[in-house]
């Protein structure tokens, strides 16, 4: 890949701002070890990434007393033994109050880094390398850490801004296809929730993104970070707007834990629930139908899925809708959409609108 040139954008959070840089080679070019004040360092990645980045970043902590701790790859290791594990590695490491928390990899070691830089002594500094479009566009931006319990996901865990979030696009390189794609995800997520204009650029250039041109790639980063980084600096904590990022979530959280395979990744499931909401949205008469068609094509033609999986079950996805996190006092809190670019939350939903829309869905796939 060649260098498609830096870019930089700041996290407005008054004493606790930070930047985030993208660009080709940033591991290796930008000043980002400058961050680290003290001497200990904690690097947790996984065994995917590390062989092909963990030597870029050991030469650049050179000087340093550096712990590494590689976890196997996948959303099971986000847990409170890893939690544990990670905690024990500062203990030995005598780290202090200036140590730093470094996260090599994508959502999932970002998140564990996140909330173990969150507890130690109360917090310390921890930087975001993310290696995943997913990662680069959402999880890395914005603070939110958390671990897995066997009851949810993200229940235990902490807001925690990082010191930095440096995206080498250059990592892209090695990520799987279907991983590229899932991150598109929620790249369209930002248009679709806020963006008409970016969801046109996007529709233009779908073949260069599936493609990997890197300029572009580095534009559709810069452009959602844009998005993550003035919503979560309005509302850091999520007492209102920062939900309007969950377009299609609670759908697709849904979809992931009745998907009991794992066939589905995060990024899948938020594609089919964006179209859900846009769908109900239809049903109910806020959105035009025609905009739904437009969003499903959008993520058709990125090879994402847009249909309920095979077998999904209505009734089954409604409940377990009703444990999202979102929800108030026992009232089903969607967020749905006015039309294209125009995402709003929507406090009260009726139930039966909600069943009928997955119903719905279901049959039409029946019926292919
Ligand atoms: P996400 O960022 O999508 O939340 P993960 O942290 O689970 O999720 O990463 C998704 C998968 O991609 C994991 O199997 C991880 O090991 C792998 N991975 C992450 N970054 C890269 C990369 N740059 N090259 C190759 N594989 C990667
Ligand atoms: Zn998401």
């Amino acid at each position: 890949m060649t260098n498609p040139g830096l870019r930089q954008l700041r996290v407005e959070l008054g004493a606790r701002a930070y930047p985030i840089l993208i660009g080709g080679g940033l591991l290796q070019t930008a000043t980002w070890p400058e961050l680290i004040r003290g001497r200990h360092v904690l690097i947790l990645s996984d065994e995917n990434v590390a062989p092909h980045y963990l030597p870029l970043v050991l030469d650049r902590l050179q000087g340093k007393t550096v712990v590494t701790r590689i976890l196997p790859p996948g959303e099971p290791e986000k847990n409170l033994g890893r939690f544990a594990q990670a905690i024990d590695d500062l203990a030995t490491l005598k780290a202090s109050r200036d140590a730093t928390v470094v996260a090599l990899g994508g959502g999932v070691v970002g998140d564990l880094s996140g909330f173990v830089a969150a507890c130690w002594m109360r917090g310390i500094a921890f930087i975001q390398l993310p290696t995943t479009l997913l990662a680069m566009v959402d999880s890395s931006v914005g603070g939110k850490t958390a671990v897995d319990l066997p009851q949810g996901k993200n229940l235990v865990g902490a807001f925690h801004q990082p010191a930095a979030v440096i995206a080498d696009t250059q990592t892209l390189s090695t990520l799987p296809d279907r991983e590229l794609r899932a991150g598109l995800a929620e790249v369209v997520k930002y248009g679709a929730l806020g963006d008409e204009t970016f969801f046109a650029w996007l529709e233009a250039h779908a073949d260069a993104l599936l493609a990997r041109d890197p300029a572009v790639l580095a534009e559709a980063i810069e452009r959602s970070c844009q998005h993550k980084a003035a919503i979560v600096a309005r509302d850091e904590t999520e007492q209102g707007d920062r939900a309007l990022l969950n377009l299609g979530h609670t759908f697709g959280h849904a979809l992931e834990t009745a998907d009991a395979y794992g066939r589905l990744l995060h990024g899948e499931s938020v594609a089919i629930g964006m179209v859900l909401a846009a769908r109900l949205s239809a049903e109910l008469d806020m959105a035009p139908a025609s905009d739904t068609e437009r969003l499903a094509t959008l993520l058709a033609r990125l090879n994402l899925p847009v249909d309920l999986p095979a077998g999904a079950n209505p009734g089954q996805l409604l409940d377990l809708m009703r444990l999202d996190k979102k929800n108030l006092s026992g009232r089903l809190r969607l967020i749905l959409w006015r039309g294209l670019g125009q995402a709003c939350i929507v406090p009260d939903v009726d139930e039966d609108r909600v069943h009928a829309c997955l119903a719905n869905a279901a049959m039409e796939r029946a019926s292919g």
